[in-house]
């Protein structure tokens, strides 16, 4: 009796504890967010008390999945890491997309913080400061053997700035003290190209400083094709397998 009870108390607890979907679950692990199921729904909560529909549903074209996001939107073109490609696929631009509100929860500007990365001064969020050190660790080990790298990291173009993702209303990963950038002048960006038609993919960065940063969990937009080759941002949820469904 005492045994039935306890295997049907187990059914009813299980039914009530649905596991979310893997790139929910990726996002209560990277994001200061929980997942929650209601009516059949998932949901993501900020700890502010909000509430947000995890997958809205439907197709949506790219502009508006850049500018309105749901959360599962995030993870809807895969990122690919390894060897450098160039990227002809119009719209292939994994990470661009963000849901602000998990960035704004995680991410307050109470939490940027100055350091140095590699020497030169930068304002970041104090969540990235570890993963950023080992990328500079692993930097340094590829500067020593090799001093063709150096000019990359000259000067860095922008860490930390309050500034939308240029032509939206949509923050920035700079916004949140998530990114760095390289050497501008060593850097390719779309928006920078003549003629701006057609977007034409181009790209200086060499393979081993790609591989310093993605192996900290930090996306390149050298994966774009709305290229942004001195880019990179920390998104570990984008460069782990278990996070796509
Ligand atoms: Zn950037």
């Amino acid at each position: 009796m005492v045994k039935g009870g306890l295997a049907a108390l187990m059914l009813v607890a299980t039914s009530a504890w649905a596991k979310p979907p893997a790139s929910l679950a990726c996002v209560q692990k990277f994001y200061a967010a929980r997942a929650l199921e209601k009516n059949g729904l998932w949901y993501v909560t900020v700890p502010d008390g909000s509430r947000y529909l995890y997958d809205f549903g439907g197709e949506k074209p790219f502009e508006e999945r850049l500018r309105v996001p749901d959360v599962q939107d995030m993870f809807g073109i895969r990122y690919h890491s390894g060897p450098i490609v160039p990227v002809t696929e119009v719209d292939e631009d994994p990470g661009r997309i963000r849901h602000a509100p998990l960035f704004d929860a995680t991410y307050p500007p109470k939490e940027l913080v100055k350091t140095r990365f590699l020497e030169l001064p930068v304002t970041v969020q104090r969540r990235i400061l570890a993963p950023l050190d080992r990328v500079a660790a692993r930097l340094r080990k590829a500067l020593a053997a090799n001093a063709q790298l150096a000019p990359f990291f000259k000067k860095l173009g922008a860490s930390f700035a309050e500034r939308s993702v240029a032509g939206t209303a949509t923050a920035s990963a700079h916004a949140y003290g998530i990114a760095i950038d390289l050497n501008p002048e060593l850097s390719n960006y779309w928006r920078w190209q003549k003629p701006p038609e057609p977007v034409t993919w181009v790209n200086k960065v060499p393979q081993v400083i790609v591989d310093a940063f993605e192996a900290e969990g930090f996306v390149w937009g050298g994966r774009w094709y709305h290229y942004d080759t001195g880019h990179f941002e920390y998104r570990p949820e984008l460069l782990d397998a278990a996070c796509y469904d």
